[in-house]
């Protein structure tokens, strides 16, 4: 996609501060944090939404999710407690349309989310 955010995050077309990248995914900071720890996780891949991603690249989803514990346990959160969340459609209150995993943690949070 040439006109997506996030796309040119993981091609380092546009500044980001990354934490972690692979061939498959990269995880950087969300640039308007929703607790003191909130990075995203992405696939390099360009999915529009989950509704979008084919059965067949369930590993691919496992890996985000991977890279978001292996993240919280680098980060020394694991044992107190994080989030990871993806939102999708508006419903589901997603604003780019590039799936993402927001990890979030620092902070207790609350549930239900609003
Ligand atoms: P969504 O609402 O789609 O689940 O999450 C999108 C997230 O992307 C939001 O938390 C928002 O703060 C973050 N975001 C939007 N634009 C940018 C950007 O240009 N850079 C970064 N690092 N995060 C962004
Ligand atoms: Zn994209």
């Amino acid at each position: 996609m040439t006109d997506c955010i996030f796309c040119k995050i993981a091609n380092r077309e546009v500044n980001s501060r990354i934490v972690f990248e692979n061939e498959r995914v990269v995880a950087f900071h969300d640039l308007f944090p929703a607790a003191p720890t909130h990075v995203l996780i992405v696939p390099r891949q360009h999915y529009s939404t989950l509704n979008d991603v084919p059965a067949d690249q369930a590993a691919l989803l496992g890996e985000m999710v991977a890279t978001a514990t292996q993240l919280a346990k680098d980060n020394g959160f694991a044992e107190d407690g994080y989030r990871v969340v993806m939102n999708c459609n508006p419903d589901g209150g997603q604003s780019v349309y590039h799936i993402h995993l927001h990890l979030l943690a620092g902070r207790k949070l609350t549930w239900p989310p609003g």
